[in-house]
């Protein structure tokens, strides 16, 4: 890629030939099936859409029709958040380092007369349970944002304990799961979760799709008026080729996103290594035991990351979220 080492998966994944493969024909021939039409062309797309759905529905053990796509992780976190206020939902409640598409909402969500707590997390940026369950003791049914795993120091928060927190305290329990999926498959039923992003550009999938589970029986308003397309929770023709990029992406990641995990482990761990020989005085920030596989954040003491950045050149990486560069 531009002749750069390529090391910010974090940000973005490059999109897999099988995924492009998949996309081409609704990018070139099939191009003009609006696949909301009534007619052959228009159902063959709709047809496509329905299998991406299955697709994505799979990798996270849900039904085909609890799938809702979007532009992204952002626009799903935005649609939990601000559409799942109509199911009684008094306050929210998320950690501190959630990505700005969800710590961003608690403003305009408070505005609505639905205010935020903030939950802190400890110097690996893992949640602090005993300060969630005092928090959701308050009065009032909160909806609960917490991430499955961080985009920027990688740790993998323990969704299962959260869920059963929120299923204890009669409170809805998202997560954000954009960069879980390159560590395999989760299960949605068995964990309790009634909501859960993903983005495709972080699963080797294309930019501009991502996907909101919701639980059946849940109210989701939409954030946009205009149209029928998807039950009306979220308007607008859907782009086919990009749904098909995520359901073959979330295919990839269903099969292979394990071994790969392992694969990531062990190149972590030898970059990892190889630094500590350049420099001793390193520190990983984060946790390696509950962390992602493909993320690695070092502090180099007395070097400023910004400059060290442009004096690597030849390597593209990050000092943090692209989304909040320049923060
Ligand atoms: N959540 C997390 C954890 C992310 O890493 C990102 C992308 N940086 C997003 C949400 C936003 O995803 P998208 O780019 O698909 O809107």
């Amino acid at each position: 890629m531009t002749g750069a080492i390529y090391l910010d998966h974090m940000a973005s994944t490059p999109l897999d030939p099988r995924v492009l493969e998949e996309m081409r024909p609704w990018l070139a021939e099939q191009s003009a099936a609006n696949p909301h039409s009534a007619h052959r062309a228009g159902w063959l797309g709709a047809e496509a859409i329905e299998r991406a759905k299955d697709r994505i529905a799979r990798l996270i053990g849900a039904g085909p029709g609890q799938i809702v796509f979007t532009s992204g992780a952002t626009e799903a976190n935005n649609l939990a958040l601000f559409g799942a206020c109509g199911n009684g939902i008094d306050r929210v409640i998320v950690s501190a380092i959630e990505h700005p598409s969800v710590l961003e909402c608690l403003p305009a969500l408070k505005r609505r007369g639905i205010p935020g707590t903030v939950v802190g997390v400890d110097s690996n940026g893992l949640i602090d349970l005993d300060k969630l369950e005092a928090t959701l003791q308050a009065p009032g049914r909160a909806l609960v944002s917490i991430m499955a795993a961080n985009n920027e120091v990688g740790v993998l928060e323990p969704i299962a304990e959260i869920a059963q927190l929120c299923a204890a305290h009669d409170a809805l329990f998202h997560t954000d799961a954009a960069q879980l999926f390159a560590a395999g498959p989760v299960d949605v039923q068995s964990l309790g979760i009634d909501l859960l992003s993903l983005s495709g550009h972080k699963l080797y999938g294309p930019m501009g799709i991502g996907a909101l589970y919701v639980r059946d029986g849940m109210t989701l308003a939409p954030l946009m008026y205009g149209g029928s397309q998807q039950q009306g929770r979220r308007p607008g023709t859907l782009p086919t080729a990009l749904c098909v990029g995520l359901g073959k992406a979330a295919d990839l990641a269903r099969l292979d996103g394990a071994r790969d995990a392992e694969r990531l482990a062990r190149l972590r761990l030898r970059l990892w290594e190889g630094l500590q020989n350049l420099a001793p005085d390193l520190k990983c920030n984060g946790s390696m035991e509950h962390g992602l596989a493909g993320c690695l954040n070092v502090t180099f003491p007395g070097v400023d990351a910004a400059d060290m950045v442009m004096g690597l050149a030849d390597l593209a990486l990050s000092t943090g979220a692209a989304c909040g560069s320049g923060g």
